[in-house]
């Protein structure tokens, strides 16, 4: 690699963009962020190849559609160590506390192996990076550009911004699957803004949650037909920010502690764009984790896949000690009433 500066660094950003810019033009931004991928596993940025992932899928025993499986992920556990330099260089300045979402401290707390893509939608300005602990094959970050916080602190109009650029993003990207964690409900950097964005991975179907809404295709508030309480709303592509604001709006105002109160969000377009799904689930934020298998409940979880990094968990998965029902109970603790 080129002796490490951070001119060098915004020269090789600038480039990427070029081609990636031109893929995005052609095939959309799908594309566009698989070719990241791609040049990140040559960088050497994303180091796990998800070899020693096993997937266990537990049937539901009274009802065969339904599900929940749980990804055992080794290289999870490692997220929280970071990745990269702690040390910012001579005559560098390590900004927000070393926030790894910082593009000031990306270029050289990853020796400059680390390239995101500058996305030109949104709100606000949001660049594209790689996770280098990844749920699934291609697992992508997106993270505004400024350093504000995850959370929308009780404000209502914040709150909309977030799900209105959720489904940007989601709208661009067919066959994705989008997603938000609030503070309390799976995110692990609350300083600075950020989505989670993946391909559905080769071998799976529907998530549970969205199984979940096949039976009764109505918007607005759902409970009883899975673990967690949510809220629902369906349409054509780009058109549910209109339906879904007076509903969150209601939630916000309604809430008895709304500095309590976070959340999942998920957004799903359909691999044909035939329509969008948009869930909001709501959280608490001292209870982000549940009791059953080690580990947060973030948004993938909610969807009905449990992550989990522990040899201890492991060993109960390979045993059959881990049912369908463990999950539902897990989910079913962090569940919060609308
Ligand atoms: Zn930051």
């Amino acid at each position: 690699m080129d002796q490490l500066n951070r001119h060098s660094w915004d020269q090789r950003q600038q480039e990427l963009k070029l081609q990636l810019d031109l893929i995005a033009d052609h095939a959309g931004l799908g594309p566009a962020l698989l070719a990241l991928a791609e040049n990140q596993r040559q960088t050497g940025f994303i180091r796990d190849s998800l070899d020693h992932v096993e997937r266990f899928v537990l049937p539901n025993p009274t009802s065969r559609r339904h599900y929940f499986s749980v990804q055992f992920n080794p290289a999870r556990a490692r997220r929280f160590a970071g990745a990269g330099l702690s040390l910012a260089p001579e005559g560098v300045e390590s900004i927000n506390q070393g926030c790894f979402l910082c593009a000031e401290n990306i270029w050289w707390q990853q020796q400059g192996a680390e390239l995101g893509y500058e996305l030109p939608l949104g709100e606000l300005p949001y660049t594209a990076w790689m996770n280098p602990f990844p749920l699934a094959p291609d697992h992508c970050i997106v993270a505004a550009q400024a350093h504000i916080p995850q959370s929308w602190n009780g404000n209502g109009k914040r709150l909309l911004t977030i799900i209105a650029d959720l489904l940007k993003l989601s709208a661009e990207l067919p066959g994705w699957i989008a997603f938000y964690n609030g503070e309390g409900a799976g995110a692990s950097i609350l300083g600075h803004l950020h989505y989670h964005l993946l391909p559905r991975p080769p071998g799976y179907g529907h998530m549970p949650l969205e199984l979940a809404i096949q039976r009764h295709d109505v918007d607005g508030i759902v409970e009883d037909v899975y673990p967690l309480s949510f809220m629902h709303w369906h349409g054509a592509v780009g058109e549910l920010v209109e339906p879904l604001a007076p509903a969150i709006i209601d939630w916000q105002t309604k809430i008895g502690e709304p500095e309590h109160a976070t959340a999942n969000i998920i957004a799903i377009t359909a691999e044909d764009s035939s329509r969008q799904d948009c869930f909001f689930i709501p959280r608490h934020k001292a209870r982000s984790r549940a009791e059953g298998l080690a580990g947060v409940v973030g948004g993938f979880e909610t969807l009905g896949e449990i992550v989990c990094s522990s040899e201890e968990d492991h060993k109960r998965l390979q045993a059959g000690d881990i049912t369908y029902q463990t999950i539902a109970d897990m989910l079913r603790q962090v569940s919060v009433a609308l």
